[in-house]
C-alpha cells in the first residue's frame, strides 16, 4: 500500500506554524495584510477567493477584499493596484485569475509591485526563481516542494518528470526541482513517447488539466505521484490528472485530489504574505 500524501494535514501544520509567526509580528505592531482583488462573478474564482480569505482569517492575516464588476476597465483595475502598491499597511496583492477579455493579464501582473507579488508571477520574481535568487515563489510549485519535503521524500538525484509547462505550475515546479538537485524532464502537448518518459520518473508531477490522463501503465513501480490537476467531471465530482484508483498500488506515495496539492497552494500564499510583512524590503536589495 502506498503512502497517501495528506496535503490537507500538511497545509494545516504549516498554517498552525504561521499562526505563531503572525502573533509575533502583531506583538511588534505589524499586521500582515493581503489585498484580494476579484473581477467579475466567475463561480470558481469566487470559491477560490473565499477559500483564500477564510485561510487568512484562520491564521490571523487581515484580508482586504476588492470586488470589481466584470466590465471594469483596465485603467480602473490598474488604479486599484497602484493605490495598493503605495499603501504601507498592505503586504501582499493578489489578483484572482482569469481576468475578463478586455483586460490584459500580463499588464496587470506587471503592475503589482514585486515586493507585494505574493503569487510570484511578476517577471522580477520569475527571474529570481530562474537564477536561484530569493523572491516570491509561485505558490503551487512551492507547495509541491514542501509536500515532498514534509513527507520525507528525497528529491536529490531523483528523475523528476513534470507533465505540463505552464508559467504558473509546470515551469516553476521544474525550476524548484532542479534547485533541489533533481534531474528534471519537462513534457508538454508536443512531447513524443510521453508514456515511456513518464515510466522513467521517480517523481512524476502531473499539471495538465485532463482527467485521469496518467494511467497505471505510465507509472514505474515505486514512483512518487504528485497530482496538480483539478478536473470537474459530469457528475460534479472533482478528480486529478492521475488515475488515482489504478495508480495508487504501484506508487510508493501519491497525492489525492482533492486534498493534495490544492490546500498547499493556499498555505504557501499565506507563507509568502508573512515573508513580505517580515522582510519584504530586504528581499530585493
Ligand atoms: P495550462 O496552462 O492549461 O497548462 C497545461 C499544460 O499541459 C501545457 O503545458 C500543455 O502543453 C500540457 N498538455 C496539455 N495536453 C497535454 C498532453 N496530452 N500531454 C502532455 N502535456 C499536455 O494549465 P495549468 O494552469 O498549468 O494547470 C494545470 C492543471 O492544474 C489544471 O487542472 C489546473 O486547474 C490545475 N491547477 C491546480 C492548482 C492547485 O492549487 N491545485 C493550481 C494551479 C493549477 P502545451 O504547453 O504544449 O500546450
Amino acid at each position: 500500500m502506498s503512502q497517501l500524501i495528506d496535503g490537507k494535514q500538511i497545509a494545516k501544520d504549516i498554517k498552525d506554524e504561521l499562526k505563531k509567526e503572525i502573533q509575533q509580528l502583531k506583538n511588534s505592531n505589524i499586521e500582515p495584510t493581503l489585498a484580494v482583488i476579484l473581477v467579475g462573478e466567475d463561480p470558481a474564482s469566487q470559491i477560490y477567493v473565499s477559500n483564500k480569505k477564510k485561510a487568512c482569517a484562520y491564521v490571523g492575516i487581515r484580508s482586504l477584499s476588492y470586488e470589481l464588476p466584470g466590465d471594469v476597465t483596465e485603467e480602473e483595475l490598474l488604479g486599484v493596484i497602484e493605490e495598493l502598491n503605495q499603501r504601507e499597511d498592505v503586504h501582499g496583492i493578489l489578483v484572482q485569475l482569469p481576468l475578463p477579455a478586455q483586460i490584459e493579464e500580463e499588464k496587470i501582473l506587471m503592475a503589482i509591485h514585486p515586493e507585494k507579488d505574493v503569487d510570484g508571477f511578476h517577471p522580477i520574481n520569475v527571474g529570481a526563481l530562474s537564477i536561484g535568487k530569493e523572491g516570491f515563489q509561485p505558490c503551487t510549485a512551492a507547495g509541491i516542494i514542501e509536500l515532498l519535503k514534509r513527507s520525507q521524500i528525497t528529491i536529490e538525484g531523483k528523475h523528476c518528470v513534470v507533465v505540463g509547462r505552464s508559467n504558473i505550475v509546470g515551469k516553476p515546479v521544474s525550476l524548484l526541482l532542479i534547485q533541489e538537485n533533481g534531474t528534471v524532464t519537462i513534457c508538454h502537448s508536443k512531447t513524443k513517447n510521453l508514456k515511456d518518459i513518464c515510466r522513467q520518473a521517480d517523481i512524476l508531477v502531473a499539471a495538465v488539466g485532463k482527467a485521469n490522463m496518467i494511467t497505471s501503465d505510465m507509472v514505474k513501480d515505486g514512483a512518487v505521484l504528485i497530482d496538480v490537476g483539478v478536473n470537474r467531471l459530469e457528475n460534479g465530482k472533482v478528480c486529478g490528472d492521475i488515475d488515482f484508483e489504478n495508480c495508487k498500488e504501484k506508487a510508493s506515495a501519491i497525492t489525492p485530489v482533492p486534498g493534495g496539492v490544492g490546500p498547499m497552494t493556499i498555505a504557501m500564499l499565506l507563507y509568502n504574505c508573512i515573508q513580505s510583512a517580515k522582510n519584504g524590503e530586504e528581499l530585493f536589495v
